[in-house]
This record gives C-alpha cells, structure tokens and sequence, in this order.
C-alpha cells in the first residue's frame, strides 16, 4: 500500500515577482490585522500551477487580528477583467497571519501554519460542485523579523500539504 507521500505529489509551482510583491505591499500596509485576496493564474495541470498575480482585499473586507473576510464582489471583478484580457483562472487564495504580540504580558507564538479555519475553508473550495478544482492553492503571508516569509499550501483530495515554489 502506498503511503500519504507518494499519492500525493506536490505541484510545481511558480509565482511571479509582481505578486509577491504586491502580497508583500498590502501586508506591510496591514501589519496588526489579517488581509488578504485571490491568486489568479494558469492552472496548466494537477501538478504545474503558475500564479500571476494576487489581488488586494477590496475595499469592503473585514480585518481582525484572527481572521478575515476579503471583499468577495471586487475580487470577482478583479478576475473577471483577468480573465477576459488574460485568460488568467482563479487558482488559489491568500492571507496574512498577523506578527507574534502578547497576551497578558506572556508572548504568543505566530501561527505560522493554516489555522483551522484556514483547512475547513479549503476543504469546502474544493467540494464546492459550482468550482471544478483539483487542486487549490493557499498562501500564507507570515511578517516575522526579518521581513515577509510566505508559504505555499496545495490542497487536494487527498488532503493539504505545504509545497516549495519558484519565484520568477
Ligand atoms: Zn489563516
């Protein structure tokens, strides 16, 4: 019987340097509180996914510290025009987890991994009968010390796996 690991092999994924620098931008602009928005791209294959560029919140989204809704009608719209001028899919999401604060004088750790939430929100992408997804992708953008980290998340059938990607 084969294992976990080898029945799901990680995509190949590759992201372009104007999305993640404009991950970077709103979550610099946005430090205390989750953002977020869509990953817009092509979806060559189950295994080869390129994002080519990641949307802002909008300007109706909700932020908290522990969580955020992003503005679900300008992300639309926002992905509607790509896909008309660029033939560009919806192929993933992202949000940020805010930096590590107290609690009561006692230091939290950043959660630097999908929250709960974050896995049940997928898992319903992915059995949502009005998508055709095989996979979805889900980026997490963490603020530490030393700048942005962001890490990459496939979700699939099988289950959800932290993936390496390229920057290009
Ligand atoms: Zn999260």
């Amino acid at each position: 019987m084969k294992n976990k690991k080898e029945l799901f092999q990680a995509p190949l994924i590759e992201i372009s340097s104007d999305a993640v620098d404009e991950i970077k931008r709103h979550v610099a602009a946005c430090p205390d509180h989750e953002t977020g928005g869509i990953l817009l791209g092509h979806s060559a294959s189950e295994e080869k996914k390129i994002v080519e560029m990641a949307t802002g919140p909008g300007p109706k989204a909700l932020h908290s510290k522990r969580y955020f809704v992003r503005d679900t009608s300008y992300c639309q719209s926002v992905y509607e025009r790509h896909f008309y001028q660029n033939g560009w899919e919806y192929i993933g999401d992202w949000h940020s987890h805010t930096r590590c604060h107290a609690f009561r004088g006692l230091p939290l750790e950043c959660p630097n991994f999908p929250s709960a939430g974050d896995v049940m929100t997928l898992d319903a992408v992915l059995h949502d009968k009005d998508y055709d997804f095989d996979a979805f992708l889900m980026l997490l953008a963490l603020p530490s010390r030393s700048g942005i980290n962001i890490k990459v998340y496939v979700e699939k059938r099988e289950g959800i796996c932290e993936v390496p990607y390229v920057v290009v």
